[in-house]
């Protein structure tokens, strides 16, 4: 499953690393730029953009748990999306909430 995490964030923790001057003399502050202009050229990624699926039955088992029909990780019961790889899951994806 990707992951996410926030461009200024990561600007920050850059920033804050190459900000010792001692290490990094008086190239840290152009080192730090050089990170701000990568990342700001690294395009934005639509998180709200979920996989569908749906929830397989799964009676592999006595319990008849549901099965992700995307990532394939098994849970008691359905829900409207799947807590491990957010595939959106809901039986009626075009009338439901977002
Ligand atoms: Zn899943």
């Amino acid at each position: 499953m990707d992951e996410y995490i926030d461009r200024q964030a990561v600007k920050k923790a850059l920033r804050d690393y190459f900000d010792d001057p001692v290490a990094w003399e008086d190239v840290g502050g152009l080192v730090a730029q050089i990170c701000d202009e990568i990342i700001d050229d690294i395009p934005a990624v639509d998180i709200c953009a979920r996989p569908k699926g749906e929830w397989i039955e799964d009676m592999t088992d006595m319990f008849g748990f549901v099965r992700c029909s995307e990532c394939g990780r098994l849970e008691e019961y359905p829900q409207f999306f799947c807590p491990h790889c957010g595939a959106d899951l809901r039986e009626d994806k075009d009338n439901a909430a977002p």
